[in-house]
Protein backbone atom coordinates (compact mmCIF):
# COMPACT_ATOMS: atom_id res chain seq x y z
CA UNK A 1 0.00 0.00 0.00
CA UNK A 2 2.81 2.75 1.23
CA UNK A 3 4.63 1.71 -2.46
CA UNK A 4 1.35 2.39 -4.07
CA UNK A 5 0.63 5.83 -2.49
CA UNK A 6 4.30 6.34 -2.93
CA UNK A 7 4.17 6.12 -6.76
CA UNK A 8 0.79 8.20 -7.14
CA UNK A 9 2.25 11.30 -5.49
CA UNK A 10 5.43 10.54 -7.25
CA UNK A 11 3.58 10.74 -10.96
CA UNK A 12 1.70 13.59 -9.44
CA UNK A 13 4.77 15.31 -8.43
CA UNK A 14 6.42 14.34 -12.49
CA UNK A 15 3.04 16.01 -13.83
CA UNK A 16 3.57 18.92 -11.81
CA UNK A 17 7.03 19.58 -12.83
CA UNK A 18 6.70 18.73 -16.20
CA UNK A 19 4.00 21.86 -15.97
CA UNK A 20 6.86 23.61 -14.97
CA UNK A 21 8.86 22.74 -17.49
CA UNK A 22 6.72 23.33 -20.04
CA UNK A 23 6.72 27.40 -18.24
CA UNK A 24 10.38 27.08 -19.12
CA UNK A 25 10.69 25.94 -22.33
CA UNK A 26 8.03 28.70 -23.46
CA UNK A 27 9.74 32.03 -21.62
CA UNK A 28 13.67 30.87 -20.85
CA UNK A 29 13.84 31.66 -24.76
CA UNK A 30 12.25 34.65 -24.95
CA UNK A 31 13.70 36.02 -21.65
CA UNK A 32 10.68 36.04 -19.68
CA UNK A 33 10.94 35.95 -15.90
CA UNK A 34 9.69 32.00 -15.28
CA UNK A 35 7.27 32.63 -11.90
CA UNK A 36 5.33 35.90 -12.80
CA UNK A 37 2.85 36.75 -14.36
CA UNK A 38 0.68 33.43 -14.18
CA UNK A 39 0.22 30.82 -17.81
CA UNK A 40 -1.46 32.79 -20.18
CA UNK A 41 -3.07 31.53 -23.60
CA UNK A 42 -0.75 32.45 -26.46
CA UNK A 43 -3.30 33.85 -28.61
CA UNK A 44 -5.53 35.90 -26.77
CA UNK A 45 -3.85 36.19 -23.22
CA UNK A 46 -6.37 35.10 -21.65
CA UNK A 47 -5.11 33.81 -18.12
CA UNK A 48 -5.43 30.18 -17.70
CA UNK A 49 -7.46 29.52 -14.36
CA UNK A 50 -6.18 26.74 -11.98
CA UNK A 51 -8.79 24.14 -13.02
CA UNK A 52 -7.66 24.41 -16.79
CA UNK A 53 -3.86 24.46 -15.73
CA UNK A 54 -4.04 20.60 -14.23
CA UNK A 55 -1.10 18.38 -16.02
CA UNK A 56 -2.24 16.08 -18.73
CA UNK A 57 -6.22 16.01 -17.73
CA UNK A 58 -6.95 19.63 -18.60
CA UNK A 59 -5.39 19.25 -21.95
CA UNK A 60 -7.67 16.52 -22.25
CA UNK A 61 -10.59 17.86 -20.98
CA UNK A 62 -10.21 21.07 -23.32
CA UNK A 63 -10.05 18.58 -26.12
CA UNK A 64 -6.89 20.48 -26.60
CA UNK A 65 -8.08 24.03 -26.99
CA UNK A 66 -7.81 27.32 -25.68
CA UNK A 67 -11.47 27.36 -23.26
CA UNK A 68 -11.87 31.29 -24.40
CA UNK A 69 -10.26 31.67 -27.82
CA UNK A 70 -10.27 27.78 -29.34
CA UNK A 71 -6.86 27.86 -30.29
CA UNK A 72 -5.34 24.81 -30.50
CA UNK A 73 -2.62 24.10 -27.32
CA UNK A 74 0.97 21.87 -28.57
CA UNK A 75 0.75 19.08 -28.26
CA UNK A 76 4.60 19.43 -26.56
CA UNK A 77 2.33 20.61 -23.04
CA UNK A 78 0.89 16.77 -22.39
CA UNK A 79 3.87 15.17 -24.25
CA UNK A 80 6.53 17.03 -21.93
CA UNK A 81 4.31 16.20 -18.66
CA UNK A 82 3.78 12.93 -19.20
CA UNK A 83 7.57 12.37 -20.20
CA UNK A 84 8.97 13.92 -17.32
CA UNK A 85 6.32 11.69 -15.10
CA UNK A 86 7.18 8.86 -16.55
CA UNK A 87 10.78 9.80 -16.06
CA UNK A 88 9.92 10.07 -12.26
CA UNK A 89 8.30 6.62 -12.18
CA UNK A 90 11.21 4.76 -13.75
CA UNK A 91 14.02 6.37 -11.76
CA UNK A 92 11.91 5.44 -8.62
CA UNK A 93 11.65 1.79 -10.16
CA UNK A 94 15.36 1.78 -10.56
CA UNK A 95 16.83 3.66 -7.70
CA UNK A 96 14.20 3.47 -5.16
CA UNK A 97 13.75 6.42 -2.77
CA UNK A 98 16.92 8.03 -2.24
CA UNK A 99 19.34 11.05 -2.51
CA UNK A 100 20.76 9.76 -6.07
CA UNK A 101 17.03 9.19 -7.46
CA UNK A 102 16.11 13.03 -6.04
CA UNK A 103 19.64 14.34 -8.27
CA UNK A 104 18.31 12.52 -11.32
CA UNK A 105 14.80 13.61 -10.98
CA UNK A 106 16.27 17.13 -11.18
CA UNK A 107 18.98 16.66 -13.69
CA UNK A 108 16.07 14.73 -15.98
CA UNK A 109 13.82 17.65 -15.52
CA UNK A 110 16.42 20.19 -16.28
CA UNK A 111 17.49 18.09 -19.92
CA UNK A 112 13.70 17.66 -20.70
CA UNK A 113 13.66 21.52 -20.89
CA UNK A 114 17.12 21.80 -22.64
CA UNK A 115 16.30 19.34 -25.28
CA UNK A 116 12.55 20.86 -26.05
CA UNK A 117 14.59 24.42 -26.23
CA UNK A 118 16.92 23.01 -28.49
CA UNK A 119 14.43 21.72 -30.27
CA UNK A 120 12.31 24.88 -30.95
CA UNK A 121 14.56 27.27 -30.89
CA UNK A 122 18.16 25.35 -31.58
CA UNK A 123 19.57 27.00 -28.99
CA UNK A 124 20.72 25.58 -25.45
CA UNK A 125 20.28 28.26 -22.57
CA UNK A 126 23.39 28.68 -20.57
CA UNK A 127 20.49 29.79 -18.08
CA UNK A 128 20.80 25.70 -17.37
CA UNK A 129 23.89 24.68 -18.64
CA UNK A 130 26.50 26.71 -16.35
CA UNK A 131 25.49 26.87 -13.49
CA UNK A 132 24.35 22.84 -14.00
CA UNK A 133 27.54 22.41 -14.37
CA UNK A 134 28.63 24.46 -10.97
CA UNK A 135 25.82 22.38 -8.95
CA UNK A 136 26.40 18.62 -10.32
CA UNK A 137 30.14 19.25 -9.20
CA UNK A 138 28.88 21.49 -5.94
CA UNK A 139 26.31 17.81 -5.44
CA UNK A 140 29.35 15.51 -5.41
CA UNK A 141 30.83 16.49 -2.38
CA UNK A 142 27.79 16.16 -0.88
CA UNK A 143 26.39 12.28 -2.06
CA UNK A 144 27.62 8.79 -2.06
CA UNK A 145 26.89 7.97 -5.47
CA UNK A 146 29.46 9.67 -7.14
CA UNK A 147 32.40 11.28 -6.30
CA UNK A 148 34.45 14.88 -6.64
CA UNK A 149 36.87 13.77 -9.01
CA UNK A 150 34.24 11.74 -11.01
CA UNK A 151 32.42 14.78 -11.46
CA UNK A 152 35.54 16.68 -12.61
CA UNK A 153 36.88 13.81 -14.84
CA UNK A 154 33.04 13.54 -16.27
CA UNK A 155 32.71 17.27 -17.55
CA UNK A 156 36.36 17.19 -18.85
CA UNK A 157 35.42 14.38 -20.74
CA UNK A 158 31.81 15.64 -21.29
CA UNK A 159 33.10 18.51 -22.51
CA UNK A 160 36.27 17.83 -24.32
CA UNK A 161 34.19 14.98 -26.17
CA UNK A 162 32.02 17.40 -27.62
CA UNK A 163 35.00 20.29 -28.32
CA UNK A 164 37.24 17.75 -29.97
CA UNK A 165 33.74 16.02 -32.38
CA UNK A 166 33.04 19.83 -33.41
CA UNK A 167 36.86 20.57 -34.27
CA UNK A 168 37.29 17.76 -36.06
CA UNK A 169 34.16 18.44 -37.93
CA UNK A 170 34.54 22.49 -38.74
CA UNK A 171 38.27 21.27 -39.98
CA UNK A 172 36.21 18.10 -42.26
CA UNK A 173 33.22 19.97 -43.21
CA UNK A 174 34.56 23.59 -43.02
CA UNK A 175 31.44 24.46 -41.29
CA UNK A 176 30.33 24.57 -37.53
CA UNK A 177 27.93 21.67 -36.66
CA UNK A 178 27.95 22.01 -33.09
CA UNK A 179 28.50 25.10 -30.94
CA UNK A 180 29.47 26.20 -27.69
CA UNK A 181 26.04 24.97 -26.14
CA UNK A 182 26.31 21.47 -26.49
CA UNK A 183 29.58 21.54 -24.96
CA UNK A 184 27.82 23.17 -21.93
CA UNK A 185 25.37 20.68 -22.10
CA UNK A 186 28.03 17.77 -22.14
CA UNK A 187 29.62 19.52 -19.12
CA UNK A 188 27.05 19.34 -17.38
CA UNK A 189 25.76 15.85 -18.12
CA UNK A 190 29.55 14.95 -17.12
CA UNK A 191 29.32 16.41 -14.15
CA UNK A 192 26.05 14.43 -12.64
CA UNK A 193 27.05 11.46 -14.06
CA UNK A 194 30.99 11.09 -13.97
CA UNK A 195 33.00 10.38 -16.77
CA UNK A 196 31.58 6.09 -17.64
CA UNK A 197 27.90 7.46 -18.35
CA UNK A 198 29.14 10.42 -19.94
CA UNK A 199 30.95 8.42 -22.20
CA UNK A 200 27.86 6.19 -22.64
CA UNK A 201 25.52 9.41 -22.74
CA UNK A 202 27.44 10.62 -25.86
CA UNK A 203 27.82 7.29 -27.84
CA UNK A 204 23.80 6.69 -27.20
CA UNK A 205 23.50 10.58 -28.26
CA UNK A 206 25.66 10.49 -31.09
CA UNK A 207 24.04 6.92 -32.66
CA UNK A 208 20.43 8.63 -32.28
CA UNK A 209 21.51 11.17 -34.22
CA UNK A 210 23.11 9.46 -36.67
CA UNK A 211 20.23 7.28 -37.39
CA UNK A 212 18.01 10.28 -37.39
CA UNK A 213 19.78 12.26 -39.98
CA UNK A 214 20.15 9.07 -42.24
CA UNK A 215 16.10 8.49 -41.90
CA UNK A 216 15.49 12.11 -42.60
CA UNK A 217 17.77 12.00 -45.27
CA UNK A 218 15.86 9.18 -47.03
CA UNK A 219 12.92 10.39 -46.16
CA UNK A 220 13.90 13.79 -48.15
CA UNK A 221 12.96 16.03 -44.97
CA UNK A 222 16.17 17.36 -44.87
CA UNK A 223 19.22 17.57 -47.21
CA UNK A 224 22.74 16.49 -46.70
CA UNK A 225 24.80 19.23 -45.23
CA UNK A 226 21.91 20.36 -43.32
CA UNK A 227 22.36 20.25 -39.20
CA UNK A 228 19.65 19.02 -37.18
CA UNK A 229 20.00 20.34 -33.22
CA UNK A 230 21.88 17.96 -31.40
CA UNK A 231 21.02 18.81 -27.70
CA UNK A 232 17.89 16.46 -27.64
CA UNK A 233 20.22 13.10 -28.89
CA UNK A 234 22.41 14.41 -25.99
CA UNK A 235 19.64 14.53 -23.47
CA UNK A 236 17.94 10.82 -25.12
CA UNK A 237 21.56 9.08 -24.69
CA UNK A 238 22.08 10.75 -20.78
CA UNK A 239 18.47 9.20 -19.79
CA UNK A 240 19.32 6.00 -21.16
CA UNK A 241 22.48 5.76 -19.76
CA UNK A 242 20.96 7.08 -16.39
CA UNK A 243 17.84 4.21 -16.59
CA UNK A 244 19.98 1.07 -18.32
CA UNK A 245 23.60 2.63 -18.44
CA UNK A 246 24.39 0.11 -15.84
CA UNK A 247 23.11 -2.91 -17.50
CA UNK A 248 24.94 -1.89 -21.11
CA UNK A 249 28.36 -1.48 -19.13
CA UNK A 250 27.83 -5.10 -17.42
CA UNK A 251 26.56 -6.67 -20.72
CA UNK A 252 29.81 -4.81 -22.57
CA UNK A 253 32.09 -5.92 -19.68
CA UNK A 254 31.29 -9.04 -20.31
CA UNK A 255 30.01 -9.81 -16.51
ZN1 LIG B 1 -6.78 31.57 -26.07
Amino acid sequence: MYYVINIILLIVLGLVVGSFNNVCIYRLPRKESIVYPASHCPYCNTRISTKDNIPLLSYFLLKGRCRNCKNKISLQYPVVEFLNAIIYLLLYLKYGFRVQTLVYMALSSALIIIAFIDFKEEIIPNEISLPGIVIGLMISFLVKHISVWDSALGIVTGGGAILFIALIGEWLFKKEAMGGGDIKLAAMIGAFLGWRYTSLSLFFGYLLGALTGIVLIILKMKNRGETIPFGPFIVAGSLIAILIGDKILFWYLGG
